[in-house]
């Protein structure tokens, strides 16, 4: 009989957003009628924007004529959105990413989890605590992670706790790892790391040959200065990293799917016979053989993003949420709450109150506020005692929900 990947089994079921959903369930069977707000929302809630569906509806027109029908294009994505990408995400910012380090793809989840394919399954990982699972259950699939032990950690994963006490700001590892992976800003926490403190962990890479994957899905939130849009605005860091990049949060394309991928040539790792070998080339490998590109239809969408009118619509869209983010942020703080995030992120991250656990938080909240949020011990063992709100519902519902909390309403 044919074997399974073992490793799959090893998983436990993700059962987060269903045990939310089913406690909402619950609820509002016993309390038929109440008027519930959704703050866990992880999805963007704002349409696209006109410059991208004008863009889509040309695309479209071009595909229903024989002179301008596009079949197969290239996997690792259109010239013309990778200049854009160049030209836009990096040139304008001092950073020289040539076009065939760009991958276009589908998101940056397929991204985050299928670089492991060109990565040893020997390699050492470490993550952040709390974490954007898909880090740590791609690496269980790849063999990674060792064995889930009682305390929700995987054995042979370095988890590097960011809480209150350190002031979300992980620690460097001490366990040597290959592999570490960044998200900033950060899901869940919302918070960011500056260009010094970004420095600290491209330098730590450079003297321990280890890879830093850099995940700036959220790189669209940020409006402080001294916070990197890009891990290669740190010097050094195009011999250490790779970035993942996504349109989901930036432009609404959660639906329709889009992300890039960066992966700098002078990136090397070293073979089992301790021989360099660029990264570049093995993803491209990878992207050409496993995945069809994504549609010409997104890429020209994306395209669109990049004129002074998308800029403008995508801005305004991103400003929305983050003035949710804001009055979050500021009403929780009046009602008491110990809180992050939320400045040049979607996310609030707030301290449970007297040592409530995080699911009990979220009962009380739903109970007695008739507001739902993600239980922080969601995204990891350091993520107990915090939970999670997010800024894209609307401005009158996230009001409302500021109301309920100072006892406004
Ligand atoms: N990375 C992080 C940290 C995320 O929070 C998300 C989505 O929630 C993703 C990646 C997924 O991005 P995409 O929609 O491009 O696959």
């Amino acid at each position: 009989m044919f074997r399974i990947n073992d490793n799959f089994t090893k998983l436990p079921a993700s059962y987060l957003f269903s045990e939310v959903a089913r406690r909402v369930k619950v609820y509002t069977e016993s309390n038929p009628g109440t008027d519930i707000i959704r703050m866990g929302i992880g999805d963007v809630t704002r349409p696209l924007c006109p410059a991208v569906v004008e863009a889509l509806h040309a695309a479209v027109d071009e595909e229903a004529k024989g002179e301008s029908f596009h079949g197969y294009g290239p996997e690792q994505g259109y010239g013309f959105l990778s200049e854009k990408i160049a030209e836009f995400d990096y040139r304008s910012r001092g950073i020289d990413i040539g076009t065939d380090e760009i991958f276009i793809s589908d998101g940056a989840k397929s991204d985050t989890g299928n670089i492991g394919d060109i990565l040893s399954t020997a390699n050492r990982v470490a993550v952040t605590d709390p974490v954007y699972p898909v880090y740590v259950d791609t690496n269980v699939m790849g063999g990674r992670a060792g064995e889930l032990g009682e305390d929700g950690r995987w054995s042979k994963i370095e988890y590097l706790p960011c809480t209150a006490e350190n002031s979300f700001v992980p620690a460097l590892p001490v366990n040597n790892p290959d592999v570490i992976y960044l998200c900033y800003p950060n899901n869940p926490t919302g918070t960011t790391l500056t260009r010094a403190q970004l420095k600290v962990w491209v330098d730590y890479c450079r003297e321990h040959g280890a890879l830093l994957l850099f995940d700036a899905a959220y790189e669209a939130y940020i409006r402080e200065d001294d916070v990197p849009h890009s891990i290669y605005e740190i010097e050094g860091a195009k011999e250490v990293a790779i970035e993942f990049r996504s349109y989901s949060k930036t432009a609404g394309f959660t639906g329709i799917r889009l992300g890039y991928t960066v992966v700098p040539k002078e990136l090397k790792g070293v073979d089992e016979a301790g021989r360099s070998v660029a990264l570049n080339g093995l993803w491209r490998r990878r992207q050409t053989t496993k995945f069809n590109g994504a549609s010409y239809l997104t890429q020209r969408g994306a395209e669109a993003l990049y004129t002074p009118e998308g800029q403008r619509q995508v801005k305004e869209s991103i400003d929305y949420y983050l003035e949710n983010a804001r009055m979050l942020r500021v009403g929780l703080a009046e009602a008491g709450y110990e809180v992050v995030g939320g400045v040049n992120s979607p996310y609030v991250w707030l301290k449970t109150p007297d040592g409530m656990s995080s699911w009990k938080f979220f009962d009380h909240l739903l109970e007695r506020y008739h507001i739902v949020g993600t239980p922080g011990s969601g995204f990891g063992p350091s993520g107990e005692g915090y939970f999670r709100l997010t800024a894209f519902n609307t401005h009158e519902n996230t009001r409302r929900c500021v109301d309920r909390l100072t006892g406004k309403s």
